[in-house]
């Protein structure tokens, strides 16, 4: 199973992902979670991506792509993937389609998590990691919208939109059982 995970920041999308990759039994890859190692480990590609996470903004396209390119190509991606927080721009998407038409491979489904803005925002506040600032925090959603938004519509052909307010378990389910009716 190959699924891409779209929704505004706060969403769930980590939380789900994980919950997903272990239901699918295929490996969680969250490109914020590879800067965020990287960063850890004070890599060129960790310190080249700080400032953008630090502000809200995207780090480059090119240096994304790249780095999900490397990762897509470790043994256990062979079985298939949830990816998380990646594509986030059309320009990241084109990329994928790009990699995935190397190994004649397609995404299954894009689950798109849908949740209002208000819910989002309160639930960040609440989550308190180190570029959780309120400003930051709305210049992401405003990201989302321009940039990440138009996703949707790209990949309307095989988009799977679930309600994601509600229990954890409870959404899990919601978007297993609507991958099995995709
Ligand atoms: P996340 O944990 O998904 O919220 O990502 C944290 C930060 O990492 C984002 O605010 C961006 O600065 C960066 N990031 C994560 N994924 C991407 C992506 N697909 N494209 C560009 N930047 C990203």
């Amino acid at each position: 199973m190959r699924l891409v995970l779209v929704g505004p920041p706060g969403a769930g999308k980590g939380t789900q992902a994980v919950r997903l990759a272990e239901r699918l039994d295929v490996p969680h890859i969250s490109t914020g979670d590879l800067f965020r190692a990287n960063l850890g480990q004070r890599t060129e590609l960790g310190l080249a991506a700080q400032r953008y996470m630090d502000a809200g903004e995207l780090v480059p396209d090119e240096v994304t792509v790249g780095m999900v390119r490397d990762r897509l190509a470790d043994e256990d991606a062979a079985k298939g993937f949830i990816l998380d927080g990646f594509p986030r721009t059309l320009t990241q998407a084109d990329g994928l389609t790009s990699l995935l038409t190397e190994t004649s491979d397609e995404l299954d489904a894009v689950v798109a998590l849908d949740v209002p803005e208000e819910t989002l925002i309160a639930r960040l506040l609440g989550r308190g990691r180190d570029d959780d600032t309120e400003d930051v925090i709305r210049r992401r959603q405003e990201v989302y919208r321009e940039e990440t938004a138009p996703l949707l519509e790209y990949y309307a052909d095989r988009l799977v939109t679930v309600d994601a307010v509600g229990e954890v378990a409870e959404i899990t389910d919601r978007i297993v059982e609507a991958l099995g009716k995709a």
